[in-house]
């Protein structure tokens, strides 16, 4: 039984009411979360509060980065039992679930060498006049973390938010509770003072609706859907709490005929393949350049044809979805295609050792799909790749931006200037040239356009996100 983490103490929900935590390998409950509620969460804000006045933010930058830095050797030194956890809960792949307890060492370190590299500025002024710049900590942040990477986004958005000086508040998504309310016990063993980091879980429409309507919260780091963005967009709007949006996507791929296709069509598979397509950066729509449409679609189809799904221990190349109802969003998005008679190209497989009580989807390759129907408009959130031709650049473009979601495009092209220019003109917060997010990219600043959401995390920009500028003018003659 998992107890919610507040003021460096394990502490069970005032309701006393329980959620049951499944396996999606196997469908099974194994384990349960606090169901919190509002009278938690006021318990959470409190010791947040509490440890940010008496003593967090008397830590000066370079102490706090030696506290990040422990957390993320501790982090490392337990990634194996991280790693385990993650993928008995969120059904990863054993070495998808690695890779994310890395990247989460990773972004600790990378925030820890960044607390004592924010600086303000001086502005030239009137003269008689001298005018500098701070960076002030809000305070307490609150943090509505999803299931589908909660290592690698607590590391990105907790990190940068510790790093600027603000105690945390974390909800993290019911799904996917257990790795990070580890990671907070570390960050108490390594000696992050009580509340600092607070994890509070339970159901997004009950505690993290009390997380958004919270007076105490001074900013809100959300990473989920656009529905729900919106919603804590609004209530926190009633009281101008800032907040980063962190939404998802309907990423194009685009290759164009002179592309070198060694290179691109792994990464094309991998990037709609990994975690299992619940990814807000996947690349769930494949542009290609009509003259080698076919030739590619034979290719990707045998590619497709190998991959193979089941459960997480036998780190195949891909688990499990993350619950049944995941399971029917995509079963539905597939029986739509059916009826609208998109061509199937391939389809990988579940392996036999995959129980029939888990929720799995083979990976799914589908052709000449419409640009305005809604496999092409709309995330589906699991392993189907929507491919369409393009004729030429204006005809890619246009359809790159055809969506109302702008988060992430790779391109595909070995000619300089088109590099450019597609980068130039596709609506998005990052493009990839010739790759697609290699390395993880803890250094650079993400986040998208349009209803990918606003606010940018990773890299030194998600320092500003996390404080508050305060100019100060001297008069001094
Ligand atoms: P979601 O339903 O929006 O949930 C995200 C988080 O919000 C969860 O912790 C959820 O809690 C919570 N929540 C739900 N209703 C809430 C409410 N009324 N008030 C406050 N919090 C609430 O999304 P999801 O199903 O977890 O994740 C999938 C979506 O997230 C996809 O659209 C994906 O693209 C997007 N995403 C985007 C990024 C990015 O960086 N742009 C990264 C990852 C995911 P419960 O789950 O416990 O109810
Ligand atoms: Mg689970």
């Amino acid at each position: 039984m998992q107890l919610n983490f507040i003021a460096n103490t394990a502490q069970p929900s005032a309701s006393g009411q329980t959620i049951a935590v499944i396996d999606p390998s196997d469908g099974q409950p194994f384990d349960a979360i606090q169901r919190s509620n509002a009278a938690d969460m006021d318990a959470a804000v409190r010791a947040a509060r509490h440890c940010f006045d008496s003593s967090w933010q008397k830590f000066s930058a370079a102490e706090r980065g030696k506290l990040l830095m422990r957390l993320s050797q501790r982090v490392a030194q337990g990634v194996d039992e991280l790693t385990l956890l993650e993928q008995r809960d969120c059904g990863k792949p054993t070495r998808q679930a690695r890779a994310d307890a890395l990247a989460l060492a990773r972004y600790f370190e990378f925030y820890a060498g960044a607390c004592d590299k924010l600086h303000g500025d001086t502005i030239p002024y009137m003269d008689g006049y001298s005018v500098l710049t701070w960076r002030e900590p809000h305070g307490v942040t609150g943090h509505v973390i999803p299931w589908n990477y909660p290592m690698q986004i607590f590391g990105r958005s907790v990190g940068g938010a510790l790093a600027a000086g603000n105690a945390c508040v974390v909800k993290p998504a019911e799904d996917a509770c257990l790795s990070l309310i580890r990671v907070a016990q570390m960050a108490a063993e390594v000696g992050f003072p009580a509340g600092a980091i607070n994890i509070v879980t339970g159901y997004g429409h009950e505690v993290g609706d009390a997380l958004a309507h919270h007076p105490g919260i001074d900013h809100i780091s959300f990473t989920g859907s656009p529905a729900v963005g919106t919603l804590i967009a609004q209530v926190a709007a009633e009281r101008h709490c800032p907040v980063t949006l962190e939404l998802g996507g309907k990423s194009p791929q685009i290759v164009f005929a002179d592309a070198d296709l060694d290179a691109a069509l792994p990464a094309i598979v991998n990037a709609i393949v990994q975690n299992a397509g619940q990814t807000c950066s996947a690349g769930s729509r494949l542009l290609v350049e009509q003259s080698i449409y076919e030739a590619l679609l034979v290719r990707l189809g045998a590619l497709f044809e190998a991959l193979k799904a089941g459960p997480a221990s036998l780190d195949l190349d891909l688990g499990p979805l993350i619950r049944q109802s995941q399971q029917q969003r995509v079963w539905d998005f597939l029986s739509d295609a059916q009826a609208a008679n998109i061509p199937m190209v391939a389809q990988g497989q579940v392996v036999d050792a995959a129980p029939e009580t888990g929720f799995y989807q083979a990976p799914t390759l589908l052709r000449d799909v419409p640009v305005t129907h809604r496999l092409a408009q709309q995330e589906i959130f699991g392993p189907v790749l929507c491919v369409m031709a393009f004729r030429d650049e204006d005809h890619a473009v246009e359809l790159a931006n055809a969506t109302r979601f702008g988060l992430v495009a790779g391109v595909w092209t070995n000619d300089g200037a088109r590099q450019f220019r597609m980068a130039r003109r596709v609506h998005s917060g990052q493009v990839f040239i010739n790759n697609y997010g290699a390395g993880g990219g803890v250094e650079l600043p993400f986040g998208g356009v349009k209803s990918s959401g606003y606010g940018r995390e990773k890299g030194l920009e998600a320092l500003h996100s996390f404080t508050t500028l305060k100019t100060v003018a001297f008069r001094h003659g």
